[in-house]
């Protein structure tokens, strides 16, 4: 399955025109979205997760038309917002817990199946009697990619998750973005250059809301 975004453009109300005749084509596998402050990315990653509505263009996720067609997109998509809040006093197994039932796995065991393998996977299992309050940035952007991939996604979002990370809570959270990446499409919105070179086969550079470059991390790099 493709996303396919053909000319998107997005001018808002007070006249910042945010996104300007946008195309990608991206294939599953993990996607870098790169360009600084205001380019866009934010913009871009709210319409393609339904959250916000374009002026022009089309954005297509296999068989689904994403802006006419949001409640089924929504179904396969996982996003971890850039602004990442937690509930402070609830654990992430009890809030895990809460999406799951929200994502209707209602049946009780399979439930905690879910949730502990998520856990796991995340690596919060040692901790998923804390409260969310209590966890360090790392530790709070692994449980968003842990609910992000609640009801198992074929498409995640991710807004500059490795922003305030320290080095080995970078390392760990690339980790964890290269095994989700592996059969489904991750768009991994940043502005930092080696979450982009480490991770992905595929990217592009944005900015003023323009695609500049689109192509392979590897071969951009040989030909700089
Ligand atoms: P990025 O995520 O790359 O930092 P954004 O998509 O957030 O870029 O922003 C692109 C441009 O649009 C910026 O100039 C930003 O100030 C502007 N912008 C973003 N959201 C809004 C909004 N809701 N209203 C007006 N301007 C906005
Ligand atoms: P980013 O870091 O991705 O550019 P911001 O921190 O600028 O995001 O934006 C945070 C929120 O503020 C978003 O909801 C965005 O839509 C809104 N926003 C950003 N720029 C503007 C703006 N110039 N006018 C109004 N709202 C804005």
């Amino acid at each position: 399955m493709e996303l396919v975004i053909d000319n998107l453009s997005k001018t808002y109300p007070n006249g910042t025109q945010a996104l300007n005749n946008v195309s990608l084509r991206i294939a599953p596998g993990m996607f870098g979205l790169l360009g600084p402050n205001g380019a866009g990315k934010s913009s871009l990653m709210r319409t393609i997760s339904t959250l916000q509505e374009a002026d022009a263009g089309t954005i297509r996720l296999g068989d689904l038309n994403v802006l006419e067609q949001p409640e089924q997109v929504r179904q396969v998509l996982g996003y971890l917002p850039q602004e990442f809040g937690v509930y402070p006093k609830v654990t992430a197994n009890e809030l895990l817990e809460h999406f799951a039932v929200l994502k209707g796995v209602s049946n009780k065991g399979e439930r905690r199946q879910v949730v502990d393998a998520l856990l796991h996977q995340t690596n919060l299992w040692e901790a998923r009697n804390k409260n969310l309050g209590g966890y360090s940035g790392g530790m709070k952007q692994r449980f968003g990619i842990a609910q992000a991939l609640l009801g198992n996604p074929k498409l995640i979002i991710v807004d500059e998750p490795t922003a305030g990370l320290d080095p080995t809570e970078r390392n760990r959270f690339h980790n964890l973005l290269a095994e989700i990446g592996e059969d489904r499409i991750v768009i991994l919105s940043t502005h930092i250059v080696s979450d982009v070179s480490d991770l992905c086969r595929q990217f592009a550079i944005i900015n003023k809301g323009r695609v500049l470059y689109t192509g392979d991390p590897l071969v951009a790099i040989e030909e700089m």
